[in-house]
């Protein structure tokens, strides 16, 4: 089969393989113990259910405006503006399947060969793959655990060229779990406009955080401009599943996106965009208690890692990841993933599967119970202590 020969640039998510690995595991009777993949181990709540079982029954079954519900729209303009402290309407909101096809979206429309996007690294695969794929060139942020996982703002500065078209960021960040504080924000956003390039800010962790209150780079002068907001309903209100996201962007960019969405899906579901609405116009007590008891789970993780010899875990300020050092035990990151599958039952992803900055490090997902990260980190150090 003869193939175009992007295909040869697009990368992937190791999470969906490694799940795979695990489930193979578990049909020959092993029993793994979950923290690879990136979800709320929780179900959507009843109220958002209760919406979407509603929409269905009432016949909202059909297809819709390529950009989403004008009710929905008009939801999430409200939310963001009131979150972010920008004046947004429903225009300047175009919903999708998944947050995720912002990224696709945005960098197809913004980048084309020879252009430049500043990505973080070790940050979600998809942005690098999704680059790569337009022809463009992927130029690594290194994000350093002597810097809590955050930007360099020098070396961030040595990386722009005038060819520097995007910047993506990412806070709360997966992998690392690390928040961006407001003065890189400020940082970021006067070189954007300094230098003319637009920002894609991926804030769909912006609602799990631990510490402080969340800073969005749109809110600086300058930037409502140039920037587009990803954000979504997958981590916030555990809609994974129901697939919806959405990006906030200036109005010139919307019509664009919007035929992005005409050509490949024609619309988000109808259905889903009422429990989204539902989500974001009911009570809001479910999403709160959800990051109470991340934030529990976090401390456990942490303290749990830490008392593992050749093991070290900075506490993470944001999102439900851990990105602990390993390089005490000796092993590659790719080693240990595999060791702790195979020896321990303990699906975890190699960080390099971020990038290459992530070497020596592992993700640990903590979107699982109590019970079963304690029992995670006690295999985990029983093998370690093996090696
Ligand atoms: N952005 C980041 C950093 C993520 O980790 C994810 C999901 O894992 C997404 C975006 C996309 O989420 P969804 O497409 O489910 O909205």
């Amino acid at each position: 089969m003869k193939l175009a020969t992007r295909m040869g640039r697009l990368g992937t998510e190791t999470a969906f393989e490694v799940l795979a690995k695990a489930r193979a595991l578990e049909a020959q009777g092993k029993e793994v113990v979950h923290l690879e993949i990136g979800e709320p181990d929780f179900d959507t709540p009843r109220n958002i259910v209760d919406a979407g079982v509603a929409a269905l029954q009432g016949g909202w079954t059909h297809y819709g405006p390529s950009a989403g519900l004008p009710e929905l729209r008009a939801a999430i303009a409200k939310h963001i503006s009131e979150t972010r402290g920008v004046n947004y309407t429903a225009d300047n909101v175009v919903v999708t399947p998944g947050g995720k096809p912002i990224m696709f979206y945005v960098i197809m429309a913004m980048a084309e060969e020879g252009d430049e996007v500043i990505y973080p690294n070790p940050g979600f695969p998809i942005y690098e793959s999704m680059i790569n794929f337009m022809g463009a060139k992927a130029v690594p942020i290194p994000l350093r655990e002597e810097r809590d996982f955050c930007f360099s703002i020098d070396e961030f500065r040595s990386l722009i060229t005038p060819r520097t078209r995007l910047v993506i960021i990412n806070s709360p960040q997966n992998p690392t779990g690390s928040v961006l504080c407001k003065e890189d924000l400020q940082e970021i956003a006067r070189l954007a406009v300094k230098h003319d390039f637009w920002v894609l800010a991926d804030e769909i962790y912006g609602h799990i955080l631990y510490e402080g209150e969340h800073h969005s780079i749109s809110a600086f002068p300058g930037m409502p401009e140039r920037t587009i907001i990803l954000d979504g309903f997958s981590k916030t209100y555990a809609m994974t599943g129901w697939r919806i996201g959405y990006g906030v962007m200036p109005l010139e960019l919307v019509p664009h996106i919007s035929r992005l969405m005409t050509n490949s899906n024609s619309c988000t579901a109808s259905f889903t965009q009422r429990a989204a609405l539902e989500a974001l116009t009911g009570p809001q007590d479910d999403a709160y208690r959800m990051v109470a008891e991340f934030k529990r789970r976090r401390d456990v993780i942490v303290d749990g890692l830490n008392a593992i010899k050749g093991i070290t875990c900075l506490r993470p300020k944001g999102a439900f990841y851990v990105f602990p050092n390993i390089k005490g035990t000796g092993k590659t990151s790719r080693e240990i993933a595999d060791y702790l599958l195979y020896e321990a039952g303990v699906a975890t992803l190699s960080g390099t599967a971020f990038g290459a900055y992530g070497e020596g490090y592992l993700r640990l997902s903590y979107a699982n119970s109590v019970e079963n990260i304690q029992k995670a980190l006690k295999r985990i150090e029983a093998a370690v202590a093996r090696l």
